[in-house]
């Protein structure tokens, strides 16, 4: 059989579906299913993604059997509708589509109008009786086609679009102000004037040859797949480089027709609240990405109901049939040509993290999904966005109340956001790599925005709806943003915006509310979230915090199909009190080294390193035991037996001593020794590879005296707690072992710690000694280990380092690059390199259990809360991960999407085939709103 390169939609069939995203693209596979639900979309194929792949190996040629193949689907459509492209009586007229596996947004160029030449517009014009239609149509094609596939646009960042200007100019000449009242001649003219200037600047003809025209933008849509901002996006969105993109070539329709035509996007929920509410914008006589350019303020999609009461009717029955299909909140686009609707896409919505979990708990509770399928649907880093901060209502109101609002935009991604200005993206990025809070402030935003929007605290447009580019890249970033703004008057070569009078420049401050939409002249302190508010602050009460009340449904769910469990890295009480609010079930690290900084430690501290004899360190060291003491008590009744898991003492003596001269002489003054003889001690613990010096149970096995110290304080603060008939459960953990021996000399004196203040105290408790695995030799010889062991926790952070060789802390002049080149797919620091590190904890884990089969594993590392690593956790069957506090909700979803994502397929899945999906569809009872 030969290879199948296009795929054939409309008229009721397709030969495509919505499963086939990867061949198709996304925009392909859904236009290929509408069809098939006999929905009106114009009829069109689809080029699969195998040929951009093709493309790029035939040196950016389209093949020959592919161009074949593509001229059959061509002559299909023709004979289907009746026209032909060129025609020079009944021209067919097609939009090349680009459309990747996962959408894109903006990312890649559309051209409509396409087959429109001197001769065709000729025949349209005698065809419809309407030359205005018919020139603005050509001007729209000649200007995206220029841009798009003959690349005449901006050159510098402060410059307008060639085409505008050429627009504006001819305005100017007419004393007009709006497009709308260029005439047809004007816009014949326009068409005129561009075919010049791209000629003038490009050294480009125009081409007037259909099929030219045809195979220009095929091409060039494959090589956008290549362009500077499709290869940021990916990068940004992991979208891998190998996936391609498949062309649309569809039929088109008009909504630029006239005053009973028109063109809209629309999500069939709300996708800033997840409201269950109809949400769109239309702009009648426009086309195309009019509504999503910004140029014109669109109506909202209720306003439809007066304008064009027949398609209103039409698109709210489409809203249900695709909901109930695709069982999702979709996001659609459609258009009007006199009176009679088409839809032109649909996908799956984006949406922000409030409406993502809002959608899926709703569609549960509608019986459209299940809790799995709702867990699914949420990524766990979703969450981050439910506890980003809030501005504070009583300083806010006063800011109003002083007159500081400035405007009110569209709250088109929730969340408060202070920064300075800046009004471009190039600026945006410069400011916050040194480390300047800034707001991206523009007209409207644009795909060449992104890194720019990606590096701002928030995005503040004055043109464009709740489905502009800035409103939909925001919502998928997670980053405030209000858009629409239309009060601000911004003048990018000044660098000046003017509202109200007033005049504010690059780099004042400026505050807005996503949630919203106001905009405020100044800085304004923001305050947490509704749901740190319940569960930290304990300021807010449940009842009155919807969004906290959905996030604990999440949580909930979570809890009850994930596997492993969740600890946190704390060292206080009350970090582990926000823990245990945000659902910790124990502590999978406490750095004992970090109380040494507190208040009042730091002096004894000093004064053991600085010691000359063991006696002065003991000395020193039973100042400390107090102290150390009261904080593990301090945590051990908050924990109230939960597991506790303290790490002796880590990280090289050097790093309590100060490097100053200023502070060294201070340290000297306060001990009571000379000053040289703090300068020598700290030369002499000078290291030239700290990071594999003195340090871990090095330290405890040279100077087993801070160890008994340390193990004296947990089992006296453990006895403590017991005596007040609260739980205990301590885990002491001997950092950096990488051969038995180290273990078990540390092992026998925390042991014997243990007997030694049970019967002093008359008391006893349960506690467990074990390791981290963190260098490459405690992995290798894990069998070893875990006889002495009674748990393993992976130090990923160590781990990672040892085993790559790249020392964190000066990893970041070249990893950067590194994961730019995809030498690593991944910062391995942030995300568990599975092939790597992952081997060795595999074998880790393995080795472990084999010599004691109860041996309890986890994790501490950084790692613990970034989700694919906390997915490899589950994979290599740890039984818990710990992450730092705020990360515990993520990790706790995370946990469970690793679960269900990882279980034994039993009973089918939810995304079966079309078959399944229809069948299920039938059982399922009408749903009420
Ligand atoms: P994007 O991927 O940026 O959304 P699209 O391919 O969806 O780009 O094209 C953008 C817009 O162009 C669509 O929303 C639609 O309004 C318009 N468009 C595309 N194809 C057609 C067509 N065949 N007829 C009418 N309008 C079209
Ligand atoms: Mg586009
Ligand atoms: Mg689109």
């Amino acid at each position: 059989m030969v290879k199948k390169y296009v795929y054939f939609f409309g008229a009721g069939r397709a030969e495509g579906n919505k499963d086939m995203k990867g061949i198709l693209g996304g925009k392909g596979a859904n236009l290929a299913e509408m069809a098939g639900l006999g929905l009106p979309v114009p009829p069109g194929f689809t080029i699969s993604t195998e040929v951009c792949d093709l493309f790029y190996k035939s040196r950016k040629r389209i093949p020959e059997d592919v161009r074949k193949e593509v001229g059959k689907n061509l002559a299909r459509l023709e004979k289907v509708l009746g026209q032909k492209l060129g025609d020079i009586e009944n021209p067919l007229l097609v939009s090349i589509r680009s459309g990747a596996r996962a959408s894109m947004p903006g990312m890649m160029d559309t051209i409509l109008n396409l087959g429109l030449n001197e001769k065709t517009a000729a025949a349209l014009v005698a065809k419809t009786g309407n030359s205005r239609f018919v020139y603005d149509s050509y001007r729209r094609f000649v200007q995206m086609y220029g841009d798009v596939v003959l690349g005449l646009r901006p050159v510098n960042k402060d410059d307008i679009d060639p085409f505008e200007a050429i627009i504006e100019e001819k305005k100017r000449e007419r004393g007009i102000h709006q497009d709308i009242d260029l005439t047809a001649d004007d816009l014949r003219n326009l068409v005129a004037r561009f075919k010049a200037a791209i000629k003038k600047e490009t050294g480009h003809e125009f081409p007037e040859d259909p099929m030219k025209q045809l195979w220009g933008a095929v091409g060039s849509v494959f090589g956008s797949w290549m362009n500077d901002r499709a290869i940021a996006y990916r990068k940004m969105y992991d979208i891998p480089e190998s996936w391609g993109t498949a062309v649309n070539v569809q039929t088109m329709v008009f909504g630029n027709m006239g005053d009973d035509s028109g063109t809209g996007v629309a999500f069939t929920r709300d996708a800033a609240t997840g409201e269950n509410t109809f949400y769109g914008e239309y702009l009648m006589n426009a086309q195309g990405e009019d509504v999503v350019a910004g140029t014109r303020t669109p109506l909202q999609i209720a306003e439809l109901k007066k304008d064009d009461a027949k398609s209103h009717a039409e698109l709210e029955k489409i809203r249900h049939i695709l909901e109930t299909h695709y069982t999702d909140m979709m996001d659609i686009e459609f258009t009007i040509q006199q009176g009679k609707l088409f839809m032109l896409q649909c996908r799956v919505g984006k949406r922000t993290a409030f409406a993502a979990i809002k959608i899926a708990v709703d569609m549960v509770d509608e019986k459209l999904i299940g809790e799995k399928e709702a867990l699914a649907r949420i990524e766990p880093d979703q969450l981050n966005q439910l506890l980003r901060p809030i501005f504070d209502h009583a300083e806010k109101d006063a800011a109003i109340k002083g007159g500081r609002l400035l405007a009110k935009g569209l709250n088109a991604g929730p969340g408060a956001a202070t920064g300075r200005i800046v009004f471009n993206s190039v600026d945006a990025e410069a400011w916050a790599k040194r480390g300047e809070k800034v707001i991206l402030t523009r007209i409207e935003t644009s795909p060449e925005d992104i890194k720019g929007m990606n590096a701002a605290e928030g995005i503040l447009t004055a043109r464009g709806g709740m489905t502009s580019h800035a409103a939909l890249v925001a919502r998928q970033m997670g980053k405030v943003c209000v858009a629409g703004c239309g009060e601000l008057v911004m003048d990018y070569g000044k660098h000046v915006m003017t509202v109200k009078g007033r005049t504010l420049r690059e780099g004042d401050w400026i505050s807005i509310d996503g949630t919203t939409g106001q905009v405020i002249e100044g800085k304004l302190n923001t305050k947490p979230s509704e749901v740190l508010q319940v569960l930290i602050g304990k300021t807010l009460d449940p009842a009155k915090a919807p969004v906290y009340r959905t996030f604990a449904k999440v949580m909930k769910w979570a809890d009850k199909y994930r596997t492993l469990k969740i600890r946190t890295n704390a060292d206080q009480p009350d970090q582990s009190a926000n823990a245990l609010a945000f659902g910790a079930e124990g502590i999978g690290l406490c750095r004992t080294e970090h109380m040494f900084f507190g208040e009042g430690k730091i002096g004894p501290m000093r004064e053991m390193i600085l010691a000359d004899t063991l006696d002065q360190r003991r000395a020193a060291l039973a100042k400390l035991l107090p102290l150390q003491r009261k904080d593990f008590q301090g945590i051990f009744e908050v924990m109230a037996g939960r597991p506790v898991t303290i790490r002796t003492i880590d990280p090289p003596l050097h790093e309590f001593l100060p490097h100053e001269e200023k502070e060294q002489r201070q340290v000297a003054a306060e001990m009571g020794i000379s000053y040289e003889k703090v300068r020598e001690r700290v030369e002499s613990l000078h290291e030239f590879n700290p990071m594999l010096g003195f340090r871990g149970c090095r330290l405890g096995i040279i100077y087993p005296e801070i160890t008994e110290m340390q193990a004296r304080a947990i089992f006296e603060a453990a006895a403590a707690t017991r005596k007040k008939r609260i739980e205990v459960e301590p885990e002491v953990m001997i950092p950096l072992v990488g051969n038995v021996k180290e273990l078990a000399d540390q092992e026998k004196i925390v042991r014997q710690t243990a007997e030694a203040v049970m019967k002093e105290q008359g008391v006893t408790f349960k506690y467990l000694v074990g390791t981290m695995i963190e260098i490459p030799r405690g992995a290798l010889t894990a069998d070893e280990i875990a006889a002495v062991a009674e748990f393993f926790s992976f130090g990923t952070n160590d781990l990672t380092q040892t085993t790559l060789g790249v020392s964190r802390d000066d990893a970041a002049r070249f990893l950067v690059p590194y994961v730019e080149k995809e030498i690593y797919a991944k910062d391995p620091f942030e995300v568990i390199d599975r092939d790597g590190v992952g081997q060795l904890m595999r074998m880790a884990v393995e080795k472990g259990r084999k010599t004691r089969p109860a041996i309890k594993l986890g994790i501490c590392g950084e790692h613990g809360g970034d989700p694919s690593s906390v997915e490899f956790c589950h994979l290599i069957g740890l039984n818990y991960v710990s992450c730092s506090p705020f990360r515990v909700p993520i990790a706790r979803l995370a946990a469970a999407r690793a679960a269900l994502l990882n279980a034994p397929k039993a009973e089918p899945k939810k995304t079966a085939g079309p078959k399944a999906k229809a069948a299920s569809k039938a059982k399922k009872p009408a749903r009420k709103r």
